[in-house]
């Protein structure tokens, strides 16, 4: 398989990039460390990556899976107070009215038959070891039920999430987001109290003090439920991760309200220190996409988005070059590292936005302008090809973000206001 591409990574990014190039003829070697299905974290879909569902033809298999329909996305604080609910639907047309909760090793085994069945050729639990980069191609070394193989191809798209391959046989540099590192810890729940009507799709962010809760309902029953806070919460704390988590709850009247009833039907599991950025995503030969290009911190429900973005970048850019090709040119790789800089830059704003109080309070305000509702609706969404009307509505928004710290133009929020309401009992039983 001298002329094909090869994958490392199949999860959304890598599932993507694989689909787009063998449906276009090309030919695709996926390597996968993990048998599927397997458990993975990021639950929560945004509307803008049902169009790159349908771009890699999946969208039908999708709608049809049975996932949780999610409309929108409501925030509240942490006493219950300055509650609002975007709908995606007041803002955005079909198909961008709403998307899914998908539990992830149903949807990632999905996207992985899918890339197999639009010709693909997938090794499981073959886990890359090395990587090695000529004028004519690329050779990865990796291991497949205790062997070690090689395998030769004329383009690698590094799809490994968090732990990049290439970031780690290149040494490839990391940019400092000045984003103070987090750790999450989360289970799934049952009977966890959900929003009543159509809102029981939605995603519900609780925003505390310092960090944020998510509630994610995946079906009838389940509900995916994860803390997030400063690193520095779970050093300082006594206890693991889940006695701060249970600790939290309680402390929360509007998550002791929620999880009232609740009974965790899986391990708490965690996750640390999750944000960077890769300063350079492509080489003469390869090209990085998803997490393994960069993570965010996943309060917006940003990565599997981003992930999907990266990998249709990816496949266009390999798709674009000529036959024969010496590589991408150096302006190749530049473009190609500010496509994809461009997308995760627009989610940095928000969460940067997210963890300022006095910008939330703009955020939270509960009569917004026409004008800003639209634009937080179209950035809620994932939309990252606003056209000059949105690009300016945004603007708008941060401008008021910033006069929101000298002038209080929307209503201020009480985010101290968080009394312990049920000490003793624990909302969570094991
Ligand atoms: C706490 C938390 C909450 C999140 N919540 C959300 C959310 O609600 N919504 C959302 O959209 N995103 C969320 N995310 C982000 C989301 O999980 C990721 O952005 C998304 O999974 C990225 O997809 P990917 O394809 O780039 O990487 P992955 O999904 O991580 O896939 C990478 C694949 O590569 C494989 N692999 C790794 N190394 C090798 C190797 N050497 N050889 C072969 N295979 C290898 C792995 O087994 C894996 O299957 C969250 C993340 C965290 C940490």
């Amino acid at each position: 398989m001298n002329d094909a591409v090869i994958i490392v990574g199949g999860g959304p990014a890598g599932c993507t990039a694989a689909s787009l190039l063998a449906r276009s003829g090309k030919r695709v070697l996926l390597l996968e460390k993990e048998t599927f299905p397997r458990f993975h974290i990021g639950e929560s879909l945004l509307p803008f990556c049902n169009r790159d569902l349908a771009k890699i033809g999946i969208w039908e298999k999708v709608q049809k899976a049975g996932f949780m329909i999610k409309p929108g996305a409501e925030f509240v604080l942490s006493d219950g107070s300055g509650f609002r609910c975007f709908w995606f639907g007041e803002s955005l047309a079909a198909p961008y009215d709403k998307t899914f909760q998908v539990e992830r090793a149903k949807f990632d085994a999905l996207l992985l038959d899918h890339a197999r069945e639009s010709g693909a050729t997938i090794h499981v639990g073959a886990s890359a070891r090395s990587f090695r980069e000529g004028p004519d191609g690329v050779e990865v070394e990796y291991e497949l039920g205790g062997k070690i193989e090689r395998a030769q191809g004329r383009w690698l798209i590094d799809a490994t999430g968090r732990e990049p391959f290439l970031g780690k046989v290149l040494r490839l540099a990391k940019t400092d987001l000045g984003i103070p590192k987090k750790m999450a810890v989360y289970a799934h729940f049952r009977n966890v109290r959900r929003s009543p009507g159509k809102a029981a799709g939605n995603i519900t962010v609780v925003r505390l003090s310092g960090g944020w809760f998510w509630l994610i309902p995946l079906d009838e029953e389940k509900t995916s439920v994860g803390m997030v806070r400063p690193l520095g919460a779970f050093q300082d704390g006594k206890g693991g991760p889940r006695e701060l988590f249970e600790a939290t709850v309680r402390e929360s009247r509007e998550l002791s309200g929620r999880l009232e009833k609740a009974e965790a039907i899986s391990p708490f599991r965690t996750t640390a220190d999750y944000t960077y950025r890769l300063e350079h995503l492509a080489g003469s030969r390869w090209l990085a996409a998803g997490d393994a290009a960069g993570f965010l911190d996943p309060v917006f429900s940003s990565g599997v988005t981003v992930a999907l973005e990266g990998g249709v970048a990816a496949a266009e850019m390999i798709l674009a070059q000529p036959e024969g090709s010496g590589g991408f040119s150096s302006r190749q790789q530049r473009v190609y590292t500010r496509r994809v800089h461009a997308l995760a830059r627009r989610f940095e704003e928000m969460i940067r936005m997210f963890y300022d109080d006095r910008s939330f309070e703009v955020f939270m305000t509960p009569r917004p302008p026409r004008a800003m509702k639209k634009a937080v609706i179209h950035l809620l969404a994932g939309n990252s090809d606003l056209n000059l009307s949105l690009w300016l509505r945004v603007k708008l928004f941060y401008l008021l973000c910033v006069l929101q710290r000298h002038w209080r133009l929307a209503p201020a929020l009480d985010y101290h206001r968080n009394p312990v309401v049920r000490s003793g009992a624990s909302p969570v039983t094991p």
